[in-house]
């Protein structure tokens, strides 16, 4: 008889299952991945968050209209949006990407809409930088060769940091998933970077002077999950990625990580794993603390040089 193509069952309730989660074994339908991934959001954030009692407590999410700050907010207003001690503010930087921007700030609106959250949004000309599609063009007129993503990645945290002050937040919470963290820990290491890795949010033991503190809940959920959490939650998300961000060494980063973790199942959580126990091993330590950070002569941002990296960059491409 020609073979008859069954999908297989989820292994808790029977229904279809739509993942099937290698690293664990487990085939799961579209409910109970969605259960799954609410328990690993509610316990990263009884880990990283330590809400002072008696005070009013507020905590930036940080959106871009993409899948995996969607998740982020909607499990955080899902776990912490009755509390009355809490407020939760959305907030997007605004890079002046045209064709990407526009759309994604709209996702990121609506979703702010439909969960009754307040949106922030700043732009990068409001910052004092120029728009990202400039720069890309002043950049292609530079001797030295860099990715796009190398000065955005700086204007846009500078962004977030600017929000967080603008709100008055306690705290920021950053959308990283596992494999975007599995990804940072291996370009620190490529770069000999241990600096950067101590510096690794969540900051909730390891707070780093100067700036708000970051946590990251979907840590230990890999992308396909929130993607499919996503799309089972029906989020308003945008699907397109950033046209200036195909040459960054993340994304090259993306495939050694998909590859080694199809190899060798299990090693993006080995990855993070280790990193938070170098992170405890050293802030056990009073040795290898960095010196606090001054503040920038130019813009008053949190710095280690001379000037801070967002005023470097911008005299490096406009000066
Ligand atoms: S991909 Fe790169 S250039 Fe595009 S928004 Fe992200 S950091 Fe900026
Ligand atoms: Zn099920
Ligand atoms: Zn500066």
């Amino acid at each position: 008889m020609a073979g008859r193509f069954e999908v297989p069952g989820c292994d808790k309730c029977r229904n279809p299952a739509i993942h099937h989660q290698i690293y664990s074994g487990r085939m799961m339908c579209g409910n109970h991945l969605s259960e799954s991934v609410e328990k690993k959001v509610s316990k990263a954030l009884r880990k990283q968050l330590v809400i002072p009692k008696g005070n009013n407590f507020t905590i930036l999410v940080a959106i871009s209209g993409g899948k995996d700050s969607a998740v982020l907010l909607e499990r955080i207003v899902g776990t912490l949006g009755m509390r009355p001690d809490v407020t939760i503010i959305g907030g997007c930087v605004d890079e002046g990407i045209e064709g990407y921007r526009p759309p994604s700030l709209e996702c990121a609106r609506t979703l702010c809409e439909d969960l009754g959250v307040r949106f922030e949004t700043v732009s990068y000309p409001e910052l004092g930088f120029k728009e990202m599609d400039e720069v890309v063009v002043r950049m292609s007129e530079l001797s030295e060769a860099k990715a796009p993503c190398s000065f955005c990645g700086v204007f846009r945290r500078q962004g977030i940091n600017h929000l967080a002050r603008r709100v008055e937040a306690d705290v920021i919470a950053l959308g990283h998933n596992l494999d975007d963290m599995a990804q940072t820990i291996m370009m620190n290491l490529q770069n000999g970077d241990l600096e950067r890795t101590l510096r690794l949010a969540p900051h909730t033991y390891t707070p780093i002077e100067g700036i708000q503190p970051r946590i990251v809940p979907l840590r230990w959920i890999p992308e396909q999950e929130i993607h499919l959490y996503a799309l089972h939650k029906k989020l308003p998300i945008h699907h397109e990625e950033c046209p200036h961000g195909s040459g960054a060494l993340r994304f090259r980063h993306r495939e050694t990580i998909a590859w080694m973790e199809s190899d060798v199942p299990g090693t993006r959580h080995g990855l993070l794993r280790m990193t938070d126990d170098i992170k405890a091993l050293n802030a056990k330590s009073t040795e290898n603390r960095p010196p606090p950070p001054s503040s920038c002569p130019e813009c008053g941002e949190i710095c280690s040089g001379e000037i801070c990296k967002g005023c470097e960059m911008k005299k490096l491409l406009f000066d």
